[in-house]
């Protein structure tokens, strides 16, 4: 399996180069230049095997240049009982609430959101190719809460890796800034900005486009565009499918599509679930949900994308899907369009900041199975009530966007598996304002709480930043 670039500028490369770069040198996406059929009969033959061994097998169709026993063995680690309790992936039924949804747990992981599932791989395949080439890497990022505390916690303690993360000084939740700064390993370094989000990522570019400063101190990423992660996030999709179909005989098998409903922001969890589907795992749709930032429910909903700028993004109470201009969503236009048509309509969005797609609308729900929706603060109250109420079981306001768009678009006789990206007690306060009294915090996060939190505070400027690399940057 080789990958390119969406914008046609990369010589073809294979999957574990593909994992220690971002974007291409050409400034588009990596994409891989076909993709795996997985056949019924196939995915029949993955049934009995547990998560890790499944995960073994999926990304073995991409990973196609790393040997399969030690790609078995990565998977072992990543997603063995230190990081996730068996089954890893939890599927449970939502029938009180609606006959037919189900919510498919994907935040088991150390930091109870499921970018741990992705990130974890990528902490045991990226130091296993730095080992087998002799190299390092610094991983130098930027967080507004989620991704940061999934890296740190899937690389402290490896080799040949050292995060720095950048974060806003006081603007992330109680329980994200204790799951990174409680952290003492020596290869972590917390850096918390006076500034905003923005800020810390403008850092992040600033560094990244010395490319001097940028080779001598080998310095990567591991942001929600690295390919690895997309991988890693289709093995649950498969999963899913799997397990809701594992009560069925053959022949009902047969037919068994399901929807699924992804809360959505940078269009990578759903963007796995697509070349999930385009493989071949039985997804009739792909259900995106968003927030008051709808950008992408209006993309689906209108065929046009119109990104917008920092100052038109609410901050909104499912604070990771506060995102509106979805890095992903070229990927999957690249597909849409076909590589000629892409690099010609591609330029259309650069020049006038709109791309007009709407001639392609009828394709997006038709050849390709998504449709959309979005959600407000109270419809999201109202799920985690609704929820709890029918099941006793907590749900986080992300995935509640999820519930709230699922129990819209559902249709009877078709299981709707919504994805938990969170798990609840990460975002206590608004549980805590939609149950009234409910006591979200358990004792691992009173525990977590009062550990000791070890982060240095730089100006929003360069030089603090560059100082703190120099000095602790791993070399050869
Ligand atoms: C990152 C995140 C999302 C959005 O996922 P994308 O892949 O960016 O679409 C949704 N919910 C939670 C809790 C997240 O951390």
């Amino acid at each position: 399996m080789r990958f390119i670039s969406t914008r046609g500028g990369m010589v073809p490369t294979n999957f574990t180069d593909v994992l220690l770069s971002g974007l291409a040198p050409d400034g588009g996406l990596i994409v891989p230049e076909s993709i795996p059929e997985v056949t019924r009969t196939q995915l029949e033959r993955l049934r009995s095997l547990s998560y890790p061994e499944l995960a073994a097998k999926i990304i073995s169709l991409y990973a196609t240049d790393i040997p399969t026993h030690d790609l078995a063995a990565l998977t072992g680690a990543a997603f063995g009982p230190d990081h996730f309790p068996p089954p890893v992936v939890p599927v449970r039924t939502l029938n009180n609430v609606a006959e037919g949804l189900a919510l498919v747990g994907l935040s088991e992981g150390p930091t109870m959101a499921f970018k741990d599932l992705a990130m974890q791989f990528l902490g045991q395949v990226i130091p296993y190719i730095l080992r087998h080439g002799g190299r390092v890497l610094n991983v130098l990022g930027a967080t507004s809460g989620d991704t940061g505390s999934a890296a740190e916690h899937a690389f402290r303690g490896q080799d040949g890796v050292a995060i720095f993360m950048l974060s806003p000084k006081d603007r992330m939740s109680d329980v994200q800034r204790a799951q990174m700064y409680s952290l003492n390993d020596t290869n972590i370094h917390n850096i918390a900005v006076n500034g905003v989000f923005d800020d810390c990522q403008a850092l992040v570019k600033a560094i990244n486009s010395d490319a001097a400063f940028k080779s001598t101190y080998s310095i990567g990423a591991v942001n929600s565009i690295n390919f690895g992660r997309i991988a890693a996030q289709i093995v649950y999709y498969v999963w899913a499918w799997l397990r809701i179909s594992d009560g069925l005989d053959s022949s009902d098998r047969a037919g068994h599509a399901m929807d699924v409903v992804v809360p959505s922001g940078n269009f990578g969890n759903i963007y796995a679930g697509h070349l999930a589907r385009s493989m071949g795992v039985p997804i009739r749709r792909l259900v995106l949900a968003t927030n008051e930032n709808n950008v992408l429910d209006e993309f689906f909903s209108t065929g046009v994308y119109r990104p917008r700028g920092s100052a038109e993004t609410l901050a909104t109470s499912s604070p990771s899907m506060d995102i509106s201009k979805a890095s992903n969503l070229e990927r999957f236009i690249w597909q849409l369009l076909g590589p000629k048509e892409f690099r010609h309509r591609w330029l259309d969005l650069e020049t006038t900041g709109v791309l007009d797609l709407s001639d392609q609308l009828t394709r997006l729900s038709a050849e390709f199975g998504f449709i959309s929706g979005s959600s407000s603060h109270r419809d999201r109250l109202e799920a985690i009530r609704r929820v709890h109420t029918a099941t006793g079981t907590f749900i986080d306001p992300h995935t509640a966007d999820g519930v709230t768009v699922a129990l819209r678009t559902m249709e009877v006789g078709f299981p709707t598996l919504i994805l938990e990206t969170a798990k609840a007690a990460k975002f206590g306060e608004t549980v805590k304002e939609a149950l009234g009294a409910e006591q979200m915090q358990t004792p691992e996060i009173t525990d977590l709480l009062g550990r000791a939190q070890h982060v240095v505070t730089i100006a929003n400027a360069e030089e603090p930043l560059r100082a703190i690399i120099e000095a602790a940057a791993l070399r050869t």
